[in-house]
């Protein structure tokens, strides 16, 4: 298992599992390369298969210039810019479940970032869940 890279253009439609292919974990500012972490694929691919409903990536990959944008804000040592996170939500399913079964994935280590739309988030169009696969163990909610 390792950080793999792609290109958007070469390998966009390629499978990366049954559910995902590469294109879904590209930067939002559709450069190349993209690069991805396996195992952050089988973890997305098995929260897809739990739940058994479509799964959206809303972030992946980000270049550093993409992170730093005053609109994503993204932390200076974020795990999206190596490729090791991904922001997603599940058609129908709370953020607390999506974040509840992804603890079960990544028990001892891994980040679980739970992102609720709610009272104190009116303005998010969905929810999400950050999950990412760095050594160490990190939750949050924000
Ligand atoms: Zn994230």
């Amino acid at each position: 298992m390792g950080i793999e890279t792609y290109s958007l253009a070469k390998d966009g439609e390629k499978k990366l599992s049954a559910n995902f292919r590469v294109r879904e974990f590209a930067c939002k500012d559709g450069s190349d390369p993209i690069m991805i972490d396996e195992e952050l694929v089988v973890v997305l691919q098995r929260i897809r298969e739990h739940f058994g409903k479509p799964l959206h990536i809303t972030s992946g990959y980000r270049t550093g210039s993409y992170n730093a944008r005053p609109d994503v804000n993204g932390s200076k040592t974020s795990q999206h810019l190596l490729g090791r996170a991904a922001d997603f939500w599940v058609e129908g399913v709370t953020i607390a479940a999506v974040a509840d079964y992804a603890e079960t994935l990544l028990p001892e280590r891994g980040g679980i970032g739970r992102y609720p739309k709610d009272k104190a988030h009116p303005k998010r169009k969905t929810g999400w869940v950050h999950v990412d696969t760095r050594p160490k163990k990190s939750r949050w909610t924000l």
